[in-house]
């Protein structure tokens, strides 16, 4: 067993978090996950509306009866959504569990605060964590530079920013960003973090409700296969490296693109008919650097267990043999 402040904060039984996905955080992925041990955060934004939101929370809860939250993501959109409505979804819904990101949680904390909900804020650097700390988060996720979608502009790998942010906050943090295995999540531990938040191990996954095509392209993947697109935009995002994110980097190349310009290309529901069809070229799709290290499509279970065990493994062994 492997305990934190973040295990007990969430009442789960593995310092793991599977980490909001626009198009991947569905109810049959998310309960697998919470079914694991694990804690699985549903997409606020990938459901079309408050709505569908809420019914989404309810199927969920008919496939698990462990915890598990909500993704609220605030950034650039091509079409804004209803941000304070999608809000009310979560907390009508009765969920006690939201994961917030892109921006500071502050306009959402005291409904939050009305309904006991925990957030548990994404963020990118710790000047961001520590604001959001003074705002009542319960946690944070501090998401290193290997992340996919947006690691901000800082360009902080994991193995700095997340010691930073443990060492400057009193919440506990969670490590995001190039955590995949029980090595990375070991490594997490030691660094201070109190759980991983994983994406893109979670995508290829059997649960995960996306094409195989993309799940076995993760398992062809190395440390060379994203791009990072909207540099000068300066809403950088890291996805997967394809025709199209190498058609935004070129353009962006150029030095005086405006989003106009790629608009087109990198529209989220292009992004959405890779998942659903499995054609790899269509659009965009997010993936962080740690797909090298995606190697097998297991279910969530059998890879939540093998990640724990190994991790235990690792410190009750190699550790314990390195030490003179
Ligand atoms: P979308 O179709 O509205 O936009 C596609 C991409 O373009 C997104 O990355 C978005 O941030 C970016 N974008 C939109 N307007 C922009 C502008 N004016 N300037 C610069 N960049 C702009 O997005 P979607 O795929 O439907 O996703 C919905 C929301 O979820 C977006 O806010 C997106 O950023 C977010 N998201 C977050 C992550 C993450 O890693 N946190 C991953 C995927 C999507």
């Amino acid at each position: 067993m492997l305990k934190t402040r973040i295990t007990d904060l969430f009442g789960i039984e593995h310092p793991v978090i599977q980490g909001g996905m626009q198009w991947v955080g569905y109810a049959e992925l998310v309960s697998a996950v919470s079914n694991a041990g694990a804690l699985g955060i549903l997409t606020a934004l990938t459901q079309p509306t408050p709505e569908d939101l809420a019914k989404e929370i309810e199927r969920t809860r008919g496939m698990t009866d462990k915890p598990f939250g909500v993704n609220l993501t605030v950034l650039p959109t091509i079409n804004p959504p209803p941000y304070e409505e999608y809000a009310q979804a979560i907390v009508g819904s009765g969920v006690k569990i939201v994961e917030t990101a892109g921006r500071s949680p502050e306009p959402f904390m005291e409904l939050f605060k009305e309904y006991d909900v925990k957030v548990i804020h994404k963020c990118t650097s710790v000047r961001h964590a520590l604001k959001a700390q003074s705002v009542g988060v319960s946690a944070i996720t501090i998401d290193g530079f290997e992340c996919a979608g947006h690691p901000g502009e800082d360009d902080i790998p994991s193995l700095v920013l997340l010691p930073q942010a443990a060492e400057a906050l009193d919440v506990p943090v969670a490590g995001c960003g190039g955590f995949s295995d029980a090595k990375s999540m070991v490594a997490a531990l030691a660094l201070g973090g109190e759980a991983i938040v994983m994406g893109t191990r979670f995508m290829a996954t059997k649960e995960a409700g996306i094409h195989q095509n993309v799940k076995e392209k993760m398992t062809e993947a190395d440390e060379l296969s994203t791009n990072l697109m909207f540099r000068t935009m300066h809403n950088t995002a890291r996805v997967f490296k394809n025709s199209i994110s190498d058609q935004v980097v070129e353009i962006e190349s150029t030095g005086s693109a405006t989003f106009e310009d790629v608009k087109d290309l990198v529209a989220g529901q292009r992004g959405r008919v890779v998942f659903e069809e499995g054609d790899l070229e269509h659009g965009i799709w997010s993936a962080g650097i740690s797909v090298a290290r995606v190697k097998d499509v297991p279910t969530c279970k059998e890879m939540v267990s093998r990640l724990v065990s190994e991790a235990e493994e690792i410190i009750d062994g190699r550790l314990q043999s390195v030490k003179a």
